[in-house]
C-alpha cells in the first residue's frame, strides 16, 4: 500500500503526489502529517527548507478543508513572495484530483486588484506575505471568520524580516479557536515568543538536530588571496562543469561586478539584487529555474525565498556579515534529501569567521585546495566522455550523412577517432591552464610573491588621478553617455574635463572623477532622487562599511525599482544553458559560450 494513504491521505492527493514523484514521506512528513490530520492541535515543526514541508502541511489541510464552500479556511504566512508562488503552486498540484479547490496567492510588488478580484470569486485557501495581506485585511476585502488553520512558514525568516508586528495584526483577524501550525528552521527566542503567545500546548517535531544546518551539506573553504579570487572562483567552476549554483555576494555592486565579469567570459551567469525591477527578478529566476542559466550571482536580500531544487552548489563569494545567513544561504542547496555543497572562499584573516560558522552549523569545514590546471583540464576531458556517452542519436536525421562522415574518417583508427572527438573540447582546457598557477595562498608565499596590499588597487580603481565610481543610473533609465556625462556635471557641480571613462551598463554606470572633485560629486548627489528613487554613488570597490566604518557613499541606500516597468528587460547572459546545449549535444557544459552562440576565449582581459 502506498505509504501515503498508510498514513491517512486520500487516493485523489495520493495520485497527485505520485505525478510529483512522491513516493514515499519525507521525515517531517511522516512525523508531522499524522498529527495534523487530526485537526486538533497547535503544532510547531522545526525543520529546514527543502525538506518537504510544503506537503506535511499541505496535505492534511486538504484534506480537512471544506471545498464546498467558498469561504477562506485556511491562512498560510511566508516571509516572500517566491515562496508565497511557490506554496501556492504545489498546494494547487496536490490538489490536481480534487474539484472546487480554490487558492490565491497574495503578496506585494504585483496588481492588488487581480488578487482582489479572486478573492472576491472565493477561495479557501490564501497564501500570504504579511505586508500585503494587512493591506487586504485593511480594506475589509477578506473574511477571516471561517479560517480554522493559520499556518506560519519560515517564521524565523518572517521574524528576520521584520512582519512580527504584522504577523501579530494578521493572526488578531482570525478565530481564537482556530490551529496555529508554525514552521521554522531555527527557535531563536522571539519564534518561540510566538509560540507561547499564540498557541496552547502544540506538539512539537524536530526534524534533523535544532539550529544546525542540513546533514546532506558538506562545507568546504578554500584559502585564497584577494588578488586570487577570481581567478580561482572560475578554476572552481570549472572543476565542476555539471554544476547548477547559487553564488552569494556581499554588496549589489559585487554582484554585478562578478555577474559581468562572468558573462564576459562566457560563462552562463546573471545577477539578482535590490537594483533590479520585480520584472526583471523574475525574468532572472526563471531562467535559472528553467536551468537556463547555469550561475546565479545574488545578496543575501535577493536571494531570500530562492526554492530551486538541484541546486549543486552555493559558493560564498564573500562570506556574509551577519554569520546567521550562512545557514540560510547553505540550505539553499541539499533540498529534498539531496546532497550539496557550499563553498566559501576566505582569506586567511577570515579564518576566524569559519570557526564561529562551525559553532553555529555543529559541523566542521573541509579545508579544499584549488584544483590545478591538469586537474581542471582531466574533470572536464571527463565530462566529455560521458556527454560523448550520453548524447542523443537522431538516427535518422545523422544515417543520411554517415556514409560521408565515415568516408572522411577511414583513414584514422577507432582510437584515433575518439582522440580527436575527446581533443576538440579538450584543447581549449589545456590551452587556457597551459601554464596555470597554483593559486592556493601557501603556494602563493612560497613562490616569495607580493601581499595583497599593493595588488589591490589596479583592478578595480580608475586611471591615474581619477577615482572609480558607481551610481545606480544606467541604459536602462534612458541614458546615453552623454546624458549621463551632462548629468554628473550638472548634479556634482563639476566641469566635463574632470570626468574620465564612463561605463554605461544596463542599471548601473561606472565612470571615472578626477580625484579632486569626487568630494563634489558625492556632496552634489547627496539626497537627489531620479524618478522617485534614491541615487546612490559609491566609490567602485569600496568595501562595506562594516568592514571599514563610514564608507563614502551619497543617497540613500538601495533604490527600489519595484514601482517601474522593466524598460531594459534582463542584462545579458546566455539564453542557451547547460541542459540546453546538453540536448543539442554542443558545448561543455560549463557555460562557454556568449549569447551569440561563439565561442569565447576564456584568457579574459577582465579587469579582475
Ligand atoms: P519543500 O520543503 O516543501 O519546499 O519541498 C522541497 C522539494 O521536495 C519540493 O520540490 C517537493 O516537491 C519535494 N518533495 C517534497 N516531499 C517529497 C517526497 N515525499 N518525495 C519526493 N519529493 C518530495
Amino acid at each position: 500500500m502506498n505509504p501515503f494513504l498508510e498514513l491517512g491521505i486520500r487516493h485523489e492527493i495520493v495520485n497527485a503526489i505520485t505525478e510529483l514523484g512522491f513516493e514515499k514521506p519525507s521525515p517531517i512528513q511522516e512525523k508531522a502529517i499524522p498529527v495534523l490530520l487530526t485537526g486538533n492541535d497547535d503544532f510547531v515543526g522545526l525543520a529546514q527548507t527543502g525538506t518537504g514541508k510544503t506537503a506535511a502541511f499541505g496535505l492534511p489541510l486538504l484534506e480537512q478543508l471544506d471545498f464546498s464552500s467558498k469561504q477562506p479556511q485556511a491562512l498560510v504566512l511566508c516571509p516572500t513572495r517566491e515562496l508565497c508562488l511557490q506554496i501556492a503552486r504545489d498546494l494547487e498540484k496536490f490538489a490536481k484530483y480534487i474539484d472546487n479547490v480554490h487558492v490565491v496567492a497574495v503578496y506585494g510588488g504585483a496588481n492588488i486588484s487581480d488578487q482582489l478580484r479572486q478573492i472576491r470569486r472565493g477561495v479557501q485557501i490564501v497564501v500570504a506575505t504579511p505586508g500585503r495581506m494587512l493591506d487586504i485585511i485593511g480594506r475589509k476585502a477578506i473574511d477571516f471568520s471561517n479560517v480554522r488553520y493559520v499556518v506560519l512558514d519560515e517564521a524565523d525568516e518572517m521574524l528576520n524580516m521584520g512582519f512580527q508586528e504584522d504577523i501579530n495584526n494578521i493572526l488578531s483577524e482570525t478565530p481564537d479557536d482556530k490551529k496555529t501550525w508554525l514552521f521554522s528552521a531555527t527557535m531563536p527566542r522571539e519564534v518561540r515568543r510566538i509560540a507561547q503567545n499564540y498557541m496552547t500546548n502544540p506538539q512539537e517535531l524536530t526534524v534533523g538536530t535544532k539550529n544546525t544546518g542540513n546533514e546532506n551539506i558538506e562545507h568546504q573553504y578554500f584559502m585564497i588571496r584577494a588578488k586570487d579570487k577570481y581567478a580561482a572562483f572560475k578554476r572552481i567552476v570549472d572543476y565542476y562543469p555539471e554544476i547548477f549554483g547559487i553564488v552569494f555576494c556581499r554588496t549589489k555592486i559585487e554582484t554585478q561586478e562578478i555577474a559581468e565579469a562572468l558573462i564576459k567570459d562566457g560563462y552562463n551567469a546573471d545577477s539578482l539584487h535590490g537594483d533590479l525591477s520585480q520584472q526583471q527578478r523574475d525574468k532572472v529566476m526563471k531562467r535559472y529555474r528553467e536551468r537556463n542559466l547555469q550561475l546565479l550571482i545574488a545578496t543575501d536580500v535577493a536571494a531570500r525565498g530562492i526554492d530551486v531544487n538541484d541546486v549543486t552548489h552555493v559558493i560564498n563569494y564573500s562570506l556574509p556579515d551577519e554569520t546567521e545567513n550562512y545557514t540560510h544561504r547553505s540550505g539553499r542547496t541539499a533540498r529534498a534529501g539531496k546532497t550539496g555543497i557550499s563553498i566559501s572562499l576566505i582569506n586567511a584573516k577570515e579564518m576566524s569567521k569559519i570557526r564561529h560558522i562551525e559553532k553555529i552549523i555543529g559541523k566542521e569545514f573541509i579545508r579544499k585546495q584549488v584544483p590545478q590546471g591538469t586537474e581542471v583540464c582531466e574533470k572536464q576531458l571527463f565530462a566529455i566522455v560521458d556527454k560523448v556517452h550520453n548524447v542523443e542519436v537522431h538516427e535518422e536525421q545523422i544515417n543520411a550523412f554517415l556514409p560521408q562522415i565515415l568516408e572522411s574518417l577511414q583513414d584514422l583508427s577507432k582510437e584515433e577517432v575518439i582522440k580527436k572527438f575527446a581533443s576538440l573540447e579538450f584543447n581549449r582546457f589545456l590551452n587556457y591552464y597551459q601554464d596555470a598557477p597554483d593559486l592556493n595562498m601557501e603556494a602563493r608565499e612560497a613562490r616569495g610573491e607580493r601581499g595583497e596590499r599593493g595588488e589591490r588597487g589596479d583592478r578595480r580603481t580608475g586611471s591615474k588621478g581619477y577615482t572609480r565610481l558607481f551610481i545606480n543610473l544606467g541604459s536602462v533609465d534612458e541614458f546615453s553617455r552623454g546624458d549621463m556625462l551632462s548629468y554628473i556635471c550638472n548634479k556634482g557641480k563639476i566641469s566635463g574635463k574632470s570626468v574620465g571613462k564612463i561605463d554605461l551598463k544596463g542599471v548601473f554606470t561606472f565612470f571615472e572623477v578626477l580625484d579632486a572633485d569626487v568630494d563634489s560629486v558625492f556632496q552634489g548627489f547627496n539626497g537627489v532622487d531620479f524618478n522617485g528613487r534614491n541615487v546612490r554613488i559609491e566609490v567602485s570597490g569600496d568595501k562595506p562599511s562594516s568592514d571599514r566604518g563610514g564608507r563614502r557613499r551619497s543617497g540613500g541606500g538601495g533604490g527600489d525599482r519595484r514601482d517601474r516597468g522593466d524598460r531594459g528587460g534582463s542584462r545579458g547572459g546566455s539564453s542557451r544553458g547547460g541542459r540546453d546545449r546538453e540536448r543539442s549535444g554542443s558545448g561543455s557544459g560549463s557555460g562557454f559560450r556568449d549569447f551569440s552562440g561563439k565561442r569565447r576565449d576564456r584568457e579574459s582581459k577582465n579587469r579582475y
